[in-house]
């Protein structure tokens, strides 16, 4: 059977099925807009994270995860992006101060945004993002999302210039992130796309890709993991429009996949950055709801509900 983003699948039908917590229009009150993907100082975040705290509340988020860059080895982060793991228990005491601090006012959530190629993490997280910024080549670590620059060179330098094969070994790892990190979210799936908005450096339709990523979409849906919809890319300038892709976002529907909507923020004035967008784009997409984490776990909160608590 195709693989590619028309074609249905077998598990689809009874994924749809599946109880959920919610019913997916409840729309708690207390537990939307929310941001679960945010940095800080602690790795390549520009504010604190009271500051992101503080900017969560006047964005009107009743919630918020930090989801701070897992430690990497240098071979890894050649552009240092993520923390250091001697960091890793002040960060984890800050995040629950501001959890005690704001009680009442934030619901505040300690999260980890596990690259692929960091050590496991401890047990101490609330949830865990799954990401793949980089992949190896040549014996070399290569940055998909540094720079345009960086990624045109790694592709001329290790790939021949050949995009669909950075593409291939890319979405490899994608569809393997959630059992390697044990994440509850994929984090970005179609990173790669970051400056490629238009088409202008690959064809992100061309039937190569479709089948990488397709492949690794069924393998994160056999996990079960979460889909994010980030805007992370729009609020750098990079981007006009949240990715995943459309057309890989209805594939996902179609097979039953469910959503969380994210920022990525890495700064205090956009923690809920074109969530309206993001929210219109999965209603288009055919999604009904978008999930949240809750004291209980994660709950499904219905789309339209979403849309009214967002600018
Ligand atoms: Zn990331
Ligand atoms: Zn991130």
């Amino acid at each position: 059977m195709s693989n590619r983003p028309d074609a249905g699948s077998a598990e689809t039908a009874r994924r749809q099925d599946r109880p959920h917590t919610d019913d997916g229009q409840k729309g708690d009150d207390n537990m939307t807009p929310q941001n679960l993907h945010t940095h800080t100082v602690f790795s390549d975040g520009k504010n604190t994270p009271e500051e992101m705290v503080l900017g969560a509340v006047r964005a009107g988020c009743t919630s918020l995860g930090f989801s701070e860059h897992s430690p990497l080895a240098p071979f890894y982060d050649p552009d240092r992006y993520a923390m250091e793991a001697a960091d890793l228990p002040a960060y984890r005491s800050e995040i629950l101060r501001l959890r005690e601090k704001y009680a009442g006012q934030l619901e505040v959530y300690l999260g980890l945004e596990q690259d692929y190629d960091s050590p496991a993490p401890g047990p101490d997280f609330d949830y865990l993002i799954g990401s793949v910024h980089s992949v190896v080549a040549d014996g070399v670590c290569l940055s998909v999302d540094n720079t345009r620059e960086t990624l045109v060179s790694a592709v001329r330098e290790h790939f021949g210039g050949d995009y669909l094969a950075l593409a291939e070994a890319y979405f490899q790892r994608v569809g393997d992130v959630a059992a390697r990190t044990g994440c509850q979210i994929a984090g970005h799936f179609d990173l790669l796309t970051k400056f490629n908005e238009g088409d202008c450096l690959f064809d992100a339709g061309a039937p190569r890709y479709l089948d990488a990523a397709m492949g690794a979409m069924e393998a994160l849906l056999r996990r079960d993991v979460l889909f994010e919809i980030n805007t992370g890319a729009m609020s750098r300038g990079c981007r006009t429009s949240p990715y995943p892709a459309p057309s890989l976002l209805r594939a996902l529907r179609e097979r039953g996949g469910r959503i969380c909507i994210t920022s990525d923020s890495h700064s205090e004035g956009t923690v809920a950055f074109a969530f309206r967008q993001a929210g219109e784009l999965a209603l288009a997409c055919g999604f009904r709801e978008t999930w949240a984490l809750t004291e209980t776990g994660f709950q499904a909160i219905g789309l339209e509900k979403f849309l009214e608590h967002v600018s």
